[in-house]
């Protein structure tokens, strides 16, 4: 899939629409979900033009790469859930969802979350 610069992510990396920032990197930015799913719920996203965890892991440098998780880990360290737990979720394609085509992680915690995942059949 192409990567399409009208995306509302490449619209808050571009400052044309507002977030609520946690924190920033040379390589990704941190903010609060519009639609928190648990008390912390945070997406992070690199900086860089990609669609997917497989587009990212294809062609971003190791630069990039590094700087994405370290901002990753420093996220769940700001909003305190570091000790108490948290999960990551990355939704890619259409059979996980994926609403927003610029590759993201969500963070969410900050309470029990359940089971990882409702069992799915095909
Ligand atoms: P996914 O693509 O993994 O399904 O989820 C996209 C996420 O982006 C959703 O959790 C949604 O609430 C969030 N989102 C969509 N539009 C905006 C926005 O304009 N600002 C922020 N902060 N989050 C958004």
């Amino acid at each position: 899939m192409a990567y399409d610069d009208s995306n509302i992510f490449a619209r808050i990396l571009r400052g044309e629409v507002p977030c609520k920032r946690i924190l920033e990197n040379e390589h990704a930015l941190a903010f609060q979900d519009i639609n928190p799913l648990a008390p912390a719920h945070a997406l992070v996203i690199p900086k860089g033009a990609y669609v997917s965890m497989v587009d990212f892991g294809a062609k971003a440098s190791s630069e990039e790469i590094a700087g994405f998780f370290r901002a990753v880990a420093e996220t769940a360290r700001k909003l305190g859930v570091d000790e108490s737990g948290y999960r990551l979720l990355a939704n890619s394609g259409p059979d996980a969802h994926q609403e927003v085509p610029h590759f993201h992680v969500h963070l969410v915690g900050g309470a029990p979350l359940g089971p990882m995942l409702r069992k799915v059949t095909p």
